[in-house]
């Protein structure tokens, strides 16, 4: 079975104080469990300290939400994966929908970034989604396979199963109006399909793809349940304690 796993996209949001305490808070509750990991993506300054704060929590891992192409150099005010990895970050998200569309971020620059965090060790969280107007159009899932195959793709057979995809239909993303759960499971599936396609049945099994897109406690139950959805990318709901913790508990299976 896949290990499920709950990421929180803190984004830019909360001062140092408000970023170590909502994470102490995660950290020392039920928050993960041998049955699923917690990833908290938070701004690039609180990440050491908070990597120190949470180290003896098991299954919890302080993540970064971007990282620059190149190792170093004169690129002002970027950070880069070796950095990450220096201090002792394991995981990153690439391709987020906000790097996309507000920084003109395209697969091209984003496929560097991915070869730069697998270098460096880091797993990258690969963001792919459409918007509204290439769902309405009927375009989804041309979007997402573009992505996909220029995005990630490129990437040797053995490391395809050690990344994670989120899907986060870009129309859904901090609207409030979630993907259905069928509009959700036919894009992971086809995703899926996808990998297996491209790489093999074995990395299809085990690649864990995430939804994000206004995931609340209302909705993560059923998202959840979804067969190919193994679970999720969350942003405003991250930023509260109980609403984050209550949606990590919607993954635990029921015995
Ligand atoms: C996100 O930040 O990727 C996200 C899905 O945000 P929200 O949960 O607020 O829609």
């Amino acid at each position: 079975m896949r290990k499920k796993i709950v990421v929180a996209n803190w984004k830019m949001n909360l001062t140092y104080a408000e970023a170590m305490s909502l994470a102490d808070v995660i950290a020392d509750s039920e928050g993960s469990n041998e049955y699923c990991s917690v990833i908290i993506a938070a701004p690039f300054i609180y990440i050491h300290d908070l990597i120190n704060r949470t180290r003896s929590q098991a299954d919890f891992f302080i993540a970064a939400q971007n990282c620059y192409s190149e190792d170093k150099g004169a690129f002002t005010g970027e950070i880069s994966a070796s950095m990450l990895a220096s201090i002792g970050v394991e995981h990153v998200i690439i391709g987020h929908s906000e790097r996309r569309t507000i920084f003109n971020e395209n697969n091209a620059l984003l496929a560097k970034k991915i070869n730069k965090a697998i270098e460096h060790g880091l797993i990258p969280i690969y963001c792919c989604g459409e918007d509204l107007v290439q769902r309405k159009s009927g375009r989804h899932f041309a979007t997402v396979e573009n992505q996909l195959s220029e995005g990630l793709f490129h990437i040797d057979r053995t490391i395809i199963s050690e990344c994670i995809i989120a899907y986060e239909p870009v129309w859904a993303i901090g609207t409030g109006v979630n993907a259905l759960a069928s509009e959700i499971q036919e894009m992971h599936s086809f995703i899926r399909q996808k990998i297996k396609d491209k790489f093999d049945e074995d990395s299809a099994e085990k690649i864990p793809i995430l939804y994000g897109g206004s995931v609340s406690i209302k909705n993560a139950k059923e998202i959840f349940n979804c067969r190919d959805v193994d679970g999720g990318l969350v942003g405003g709901a991250s930023l509260k304690s109980d609403d984050f913790l209550s949606i990590i508990k919607s993954l635990q299976p029921v015995f």
